[in-house]
């Protein structure tokens, strides 16, 4: 059997002129975690093209969904991005990756903080009804340069407080914290600037960071990562991986060359 299954693309939604997002079939065996990643692509002159991309979709949906990035000469996404409706799009079989609660301490408040298309293993994590029966408050944080690449923001906001399954639980236990860089905006700034102030704590209401309750899942550009990374284990916090949990764990949002 291939490592891949096609996949038939049902919908795209062009966020920006470098964000878009598109929805395909998937293929009944694949199964994944929230938070996971596996491997997506074309047929390129009859080889598959593939690069790792995170399920935006929660793992129980029929349907599968991407985030993805635009780059004008990126072998894969300069073709992605033409997508239509009906095209095949490859799936990898496999999924894998470090942002599973498991990898993570028994804690109170999970913070799962995204820039970029580093939003999407967060967008599956916020629709598992699990994740809030493991943590009281779930705190999503979206850093992006400009507010139309807050993708999802009306989903997480309008419709994810109605769902009729967890619904009750997002808007108990969901605290989402959108925040630009170079736009004014409610909430503005980086991320591990916004941590270390103070500022994103009191402007959603939370108490202080306490490494004795608070856990962190980063996905994002490598100077965020690196940043929020310094200012974490500065804390006193240590990374967790799959064999020893820890108070933080860390995915790349993609790989600078
Ligand atoms: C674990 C993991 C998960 C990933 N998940 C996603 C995802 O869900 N959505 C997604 O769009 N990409 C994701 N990526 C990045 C993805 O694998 C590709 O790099 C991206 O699709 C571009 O492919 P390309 O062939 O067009 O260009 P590449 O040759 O792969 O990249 C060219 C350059 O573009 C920049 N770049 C690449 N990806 C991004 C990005 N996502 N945001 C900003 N700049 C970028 C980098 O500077 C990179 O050097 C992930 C990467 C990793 C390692």
């Amino acid at each position: 059997m291939s490592n891949f299954f096609e996949a038939k693309v049902l919908t795209v939604h062009h966020w920006t002129d470098r964000l878009f997002s598109f929805t395909c079939t998937r293929d009944p065996g694949f199964r994944y975690q929230s938070g996971q990643f596996t491997m997506i692509g074309l047929n390129v002159d009859g080889r598959p093209l593939m690069r790792a991309y995170s399920m935006v979709s929660p793992h129980y949906e029929e349907t599968l969904e991407f985030l993805s990035i635009k780059v004008a000469d990126g072998p894969l996404t300069s073709r992605l991005q033409h997508i239509q409706p009906g095209d095949a799009v490859l799936v990898g079989r496999k999924a894998s990756g470090t942002l599973l609660t498991q990898n993570l301490l028994p804690g109170r408040t999970l913070y799962l903080l995204g820039t970029g298309t580093g939003l999407a293993p967060f967008m599956s994590m916020i629709r598992d009804p699990e994740v809030y029966e493991q943590f009281e408050k779930v705190v999503l944080v979206h850093g992006c340069r400009q507010v139309a690449e807050l993708a999802y923001a009306g989903l997480i906001t309008t419709e994810l407080p109605r769902n009729e399954w967890f619904g009750e639980q997002v808007a108990r236990q969901l605290v989402y914290y959108p925040t630009v860089t170079r736009e004014s905006f409610r909430h503005q700034g980086r991320i591990p600037t916004l941590l270390e102030t103070g500022q994103l704590c009191r402007e959603a209401g939370l108490p202080a960071l306490d490494p004795a309750h608070d856990r962190f899942m980063l996905c994002g550009s490598p100077a965020m990562l690196k940043d929020t990374r310094a200012l974490l284990d500065k804390l006193g916090l240590a990374e967790g991986n799959m064999s020893h949990p820890g108070h933080y764990v860390i995915e790349r949002a993609f790989v600078d060359k």
